[in-house]
Formats: structure tokens, C-alpha cells, sequence
């Protein structure tokens, strides 16, 4: 057996590999270790989760923000964006749609808008989980305080996805102003799992400037972290945003990578992305079938969805949510899988011995 496929079964046993095994591992990565990846990736996948999907409802309920970061097309300085916010009345519209088509988990995500007070956002809270008391409710709403997280938390927030972005403090330099760092976008991830909350994080790949070695620091950073959840999809650029040149990222490493973390950590919620059905017609079918369990169709609103733009071309922004849903439950039956209804909370799994 070669050297390569020494090193995924090593990863498979120890769940880990040292920094130098990761970039050998990597970089010399070709379509035969791909494939044996992808396999021993799908047997974590059915054996913990069968052909189930889980689905996320994802409501992008504003596109306001007061960062500024390099690749976001709803970045602060681009006057080019079309700004919105939804009405809590809206929002719930939303939960009401997702509900009735089978949705058990919504995610409020949006660009960081002070507009939306902590009051406001502890009201929308509240008000969905009264009429949803059986759906998980994910926040996404970047970088706050410890006592903000706690206080959304103890008004029902089951989850929250904060993206890393990249785990490397020059890297995240590259693609962040100044005021933003590494390090606090960190210690929120660690704040949010010390709370209680099951926490995604995640990282662009392919982003301007990345390295293999960046994408070590990612996976040994998430190995640290232990979140519940790791969302990546590649870099793809926006137009109106100091990134517009920039190449996007491929299809083949972020397949290799969502592999990678099944592999790693068997038990992960893992998203097939939007990103990833955005540079490849099927690229959310190759996300599942690379080790992802996990598809977060758009529930917004019709009219905002072109306007939640973060990058080019984004995908299903002229569908209705029951279309978005038909849509991938038909993508998942063509590879033998299924939606479930179902929260699909992240659950523990304890790896046996000799399980090979
Ligand atoms: N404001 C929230 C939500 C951000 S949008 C937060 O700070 O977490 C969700 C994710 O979209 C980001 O974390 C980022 O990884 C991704 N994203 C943004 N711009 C992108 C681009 N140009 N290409 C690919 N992914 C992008």
C-alpha cells in the first residue's frame, strides 16, 4: 500500500497526523488517493448517519454589515450592494414555509447589523422558538460578546456557525481589515462551545494567498477546537470587491478536504455548500458522496435572495423554497440518498475498536 493511503489510515485510527504527514498528505494528493479517501469518508458517513440528509432552512434576513472583509460582496464598503432587512414577520413567514416542506432546523444568518439590537434579536428568538418548540434554531451572526452569545443562548439558540475563515493569523490578514484578527474570531468559537451551544466553524478554500500549510493550521485547528459542525466551500470571487481578479477555489480540494474532516472526526455535521453547487452543477452531489451529511437550501424571501449576494453567480436565487427543497431531494435520490425530517442534532459518537 502506498504512502499516502498510509497516512489516511493513520489519520482514520489516530484521528490526527503530524504537521509534516498533513502538508505530504496534501500536496501529494492525486485521483487514486482521492478515491480511497472518499470511500473509507462514505463508510464513516453511512455507517453513523446511513443515506440520511440532514437539511438546514437557511433565512438571510439581512444583508447590512459593518465589516469590511475582502471577499464578502455585502462587505461595508460596497455601495454597489442592494441592502435589506426582513421583519421578524417575515422571518417567521419563513419558519412557516420551511415548516410545512419538512424543515426542522432554521439558521438566521446575515452580515453584522446593528440595526438589529440585542433586544430585537432575543424577541425573533423567542418568537420562533414559541411556535417551533420541536426545530433547532442556528444563529449566524459573526463576532459578538461572550454575554450577548449567553443571553441568545439562554433564549433558546441551540446552535451557532461561526466560520474561522482561516486559521492562520497572517492569512487572515490577507483577507480582513485591520480590526478584525484571528485571534478574537477564535475566542468567540471558544466561547460559543464553552456556553453550550453545538458550534460550526469552517474555512474558505482556495482564498487569496492560502497555502497548504494554512489549510494544516485549519484542520489542526479544528481538531483542537472540537466543534460539532465544520462548513467549507471554496473561495469564489465577487465583482464589486477587492478580491473581483482573484481565481476561485477548486472543486477537487474542497472535495478532498470535506474527506479529510469525515475521516478526521466521523462523527462531524458536515454541509455539502452552496459555494460548492455554485462552481460545479454538481457539486453538491460530490460534497455528499466525498463525506458530507448535511444541505442547507435558501428559505428567504424570492424577492431578497440576488441581494444576499457574498460572491458571483450564487445558485437558487430565483427558486421558492418548496423548489429548493424538491430540487436537492431529487439531486440526493440520484445518488442514493435522502432528506430526512428531522432536527439532526449533532450527536457523539464513540468509535469502536477494531472497527475495520
Ligand atoms: N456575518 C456572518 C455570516 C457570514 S456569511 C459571519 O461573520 O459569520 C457566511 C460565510 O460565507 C462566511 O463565513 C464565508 O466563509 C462565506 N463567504 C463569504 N464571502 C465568500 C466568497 N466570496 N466566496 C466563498 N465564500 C464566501
Amino acid at each position: 500500500m502506498n504512502h499516502l493511503k498510509q497516512l489516511i489510515d493513520k489519520l482514520e485510527e489516530s484521528s490526527n497526523l503530524a504537521k509534516e504527514e498533513w502538508i505530504d498528505l496534501m500536496r501529494g494528493r492525486n485521483e487514486e488517493t482521492a478515491q480511497y479517501l472518499f470511500e473509507r469518508a462514505r463508510y464513516w458517513q453511512r455507517k453513523y448517519f446511513q443515506n440520511k440528509i440532514y437539511t438546514r432552512g437557511l433565512i438571510e434576513f439581512t444583508n447590512y454589515c459593518k465589516n469590511d472583509c475582502y471577499y464578502c460582496g455585502i462587505r461595508r464598503s460596497n455601495g454597489r450592494a442592494d441592502r435589506y432587512r426582513l421583519t421578524k414577520d417575515q422571518i417567521l413567514e419563513c419558519c412557516h414555509s420551511g415548516y410545512e416542506l419538512g424543515f426542522r432546523t432554521f439558521v438566521l444568518q446575515g452580515g453584522e447589523d446593528g440595526w438589529f439590537t440585542q433586544e430585537k434579536i432575543l424577541e425573533i428568538i423567542q418568537a420562533i422558538k414559541k411556535d417551533y418548540s420541536d426545530c433547532a434554531l442556528t444563529l449566524s451572526l459573526g463576532e459578538r460578546s461572550r454575554q450577548s452569545y449567553e443571553e441568545l443562548f439562554y433564549a433558546g439558540a441551540d446552535r451557532y456557525l461561526l466560520r474561522h475563515e482561516t486559521a492562520d493569523e497572517e492569512h487572515y490578514r490577507d483577507l480582513h481589515p485591520p480590526e478584525l484578527s484571528a485571534e478574537h474570531r477564535k475566542q468567540c468559537l471558544w466561547d460559543l462551545k464553552e456556553i453550550g451551544y453545538q458550534t460550526g466553524t469552517g474555512f474558505m478554500v482556495g482564498s487569496p494567498g492560502q497555502k497548504l500549510e494554512h489549510l494544516v493550521e485549519d484542520m489542526l485547528f479544528i481538531r483542537r477546537l472540537e466543534p460539532q459542525m465544520v462548513g467549507i466551500g471554496p473561495f469564489v470571487p465577487h465583482h464589486d470587491t477587492p478580491f473581483a481578479q482573484e481565481a476561485q477555489g477548486t472543486v477537487e480540494l474542497t472535495l478532498f478536504m470535506i474527506g479529510l474532516l469525515r475521516v478526521m472526526m466521523p462523527d462531524l455535521l458536515i454541509p455539502a455548500t452552496t459555494a460548492l453547487g455554485t462552481i460545479d452543477p454538481m457539486g453538491r452531489e460530490k460534497g455528499i458522496l466525498a463525506g458530507a451529511n448535511v444541505v442547507m437550501p435558501n428559505l428567504s424571501p424570492t424577492s431578497v435572495r440576488k441581494k444576499y449576494e457574498l460572491y458571483d453567480n450564487k445558485i437558487c436565487t430565483g427558486d421558492e423554497a418548496a423548489e429548493c427543497r424538491n430540487c436537492l431531494k431529487q439531486r440526493m435520490k440520484s445518488i442514493g440518498y435522502e432528506l430526512a425530517v428531522d432536527r439532526g442534532d449533532y450527536c457523539r459518537r464513540i468509535k469502536e475498536e477494531n472497527h475495520v
